[in-house]
């Protein structure tokens, strides 16, 4: 069995279209539904389960409901979880036991089976809002490979052939919108995936361009406050996840490593545990803090295959993180700081935001004072801030309150992206000090925090937002020359020199074709100026200028006017 759960706000469903013949509706079941607050519990009961894994599935979901204090379960089928499912009737009736068993301690609502349903959910942002896990006997289910494995000395294979079976994927683009960020990122060259790599994307030379981009920008704002830039390891030994606490409740999402030393190796999902040990190398005093250790290291967290989407839902990404470690009294002043960043970055974008607080649940840990101080210092700051917040009582994770940042695209949908959260645990976890002032021996107040969150999201998300218009700065290519009969390649091909040479990214076009068809190439690339050099602008010394979105042509351009008004708008990020 595979299971997929998501910790919602909410979830809607109704039911559309009939996809298994001999199923029906049960009464009440063709109206939709809407759970508040529901552990989604998306589920694929597979072939090779036995009557027992009802027991696994039950014990399961009570785990991750108590952990994510889920009062509300809602049993969803879902086949795209397995290529591997059994039959109609043995998952209906393994689902029905599982509610009967969990309606004693939840409140329990089971979607129907065998039918298309339009959904709709809205996933909160914490570490343990989407889990998946495998369930009953793994060595049955993954039989198979083991001997394959054992055999692997004597294994034969055709690799003309399996080269032949990996080259047919393409990207299937009958269902998707004109501005869906999968077919953006085709078009512009920016990243493709592979099925020898399902969730992990290739950047192409385009989107490498755009990723630095973003990435050294991040890097601009973040040295000229405070912030050190650190790099670890995108593997450690099991022993640093069995001291973080991922091990015991996030392994089933992490990549592992088994090797012939007989240890397990992690590939990381998450990059506080390496921040705590960076933290620890050397004894720290009061003087350092508030110390603020970034990074934007690759991570990998093991998504099952059937909830992979583009962009949006990857298995490889990068978060512009950042671990700063900080005492009691620096909550307000290092949350403020923060929100400037959030300002100066989500500003640049045009992207409105608004902020939602999420305090302390039952089953909090760390002392009360702390909780009550935390969560009364971020509601002040959030009042005072001025932007649009809301307060989730009792929502927050269990190690600490946490301020997430919900912003609205161009199409009026709504996406989390960054989150600011303190944590109170995970530094005693780790037995991480500092000397006070007092020359006592204190625990620091840890706060990760992401602003874009993962790049390959944002990316995804900008794209669509802004329909492929990257600003100049972000543009793989900002200008394009091009000629306006093969007479002018020669001074067009000077221009491009000396774009080139003014550090602004520029290509050309000077094939024989039309320049109307030259001119629709480039458009179709959304690069910002298109300059053409026809032999007017040869006798003049001037250029004629094309820029995106705007149907009038300047003519009579000086080049050099040109080049400084260009850089000046790439250098202010416009
Ligand atoms: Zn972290």
């Amino acid at each position: 069995m595979k299971i997929l759960t998501l910790h919602c706000d909410y979830i809607r469903f109704k039911p559309v279209k009939k996809a298994l013949k001999n199923i029906e509706l049960e009464k009440g079941e063709e109206k939709q539904v809407e759970v508040k607050e529901p552990l989604v519990v998306l589920t694929a009961v597979e072939k090779t389960d036995s009557e027992k894994i009802v027991d696994d599935y039950v014990k399961n979901i009570k785990d991750i409901a108590s952990q994510v204090k889920a009062k509300n379960i809602v049993l969803y089928p879902y086949a795209h979880l397995s290529p591997n499912l059994a039959n109609p009737d043995f998952a209906v009736k393994i689902m029905k036991e599982a509610e009967t068993k969990l309606a004693k301690e939840y409140k329990v609502t089971r979607a129907p089976f065998g039918y298309y349903k339009e959904f709709e959910l809205k996933c909160k942002g914490h570490p343990l809002a989407e889990l998946s896990r495998i369930l009953g006997d793994v060595n049955k289910v993954a039989g198979s490979k083991v001997e394959v494995r054992v055999n692997a000395a004597e294994e034969k294979y055709d690799h003309k052939k399996l080269l032949e079976q990996i080259s047919k994927s393409k990207l299937d683009t009958r269902e998707l919108k004109e501005n869906d960020h999968r077919i953006l990122g085709q078009k512009l060259g920016i990243f493709m995936f592979h099925e020898t790599a399902p969730g992990m994307p290739y950047w192409l030379p385009n989107g490498v361009i755009l990723y630095n981009e973003l990435i050294k920008f991040w890097r601009e704002e973040h040295e000229k406050r405070g912030y050190q830039e650190i790099a670890s390891p995108l593997m450690n030994k099991s022993e640093l996840y069995k001291i973080s606490g991922h091990w015991d409740h996030y392994k089933q999402n992490m990549f592992i490593a088994h090797t012939d030393e007989n240890e397990d190796y992690c590939l990381k999902p998450m990059n506080c545990p390496n921040a705590m040990i960076v933290f620890k190398m050397q004894q720290r005093s009061y003087k350092e803090l508030p110390l603020r250790l970034s990074d934007t290291d690759r991570l990998h967290r093991f998504e099952r295959s059937g909830t992979l989407n583009g962009l949006f839902r990857v298995r490889g990404f990068q978060q512009d993180d950042s671990h700063n470690f900080i005492s009691e009294d620096m909550i307000e002043s290092e949350y403020k700081e923060i929100f400037k960043i959030c300002e100066r970055f989500y500003s640049i974008f045009g992207l409105k935001y608004s902020f939602r607080l999420s305090t302390r649940p039952e089953g909090f840990l760390g002392d009360i004072e702390t909780w009550n101080k935390a969560e009364k210092i971020l509601k002040k700051i959030l009042k005072e801030s001025g932007k649009k917040f809301e307060v989730l009582e009792g929502d927050g994770a269990f190690y600490g309150p946490k301020v997430d940042i919900d912003m609205e695209d161009s199409m009026g949908r709504k996406w989390q992206m960054g989150t600011i959260q303190l944590d109170f645990q995970l530094p005693k976890r780790f037995e991480l000090t500092y000397i006070d002032k007092d020359g006592k021996e204190k625990t620091p107040i840890v706060l990760h925090r992401v602003i874009y969150g993962s790049l390959e999201r944002f990316i995804g998300i900008l794209l669509e937002h802004l329909n492929g218009n990257l600003p100049v700065w972000l543009s793989p290519v900002q200008a394009r020359v091009l000629s306006f009969t093969d007479r002018n390649i020669k001074t067009a091909e000077k221009v491009l020199k000396k774009l080139e040479e003014a550090g602004i990214k520029a290509d050309s076009d000077f094939e024989s074709s039309t320049v109307n068809e030259k001119v629709r190439n480039a458009e179709i690339l959304r690069i910002p100026y298109i300059i053409t050099i026809g032999d007017k602008e040869e006798e003049a010394g001037t250029l004629a200028i094309r820029k995106r979105g705007e149907k009038k042509l300047q003519f009579g351009v000086k080049a050099e006017r040109f080049i400084e008004d260009l850089k000046r708008e790439i250098a202010n990020r416009l």
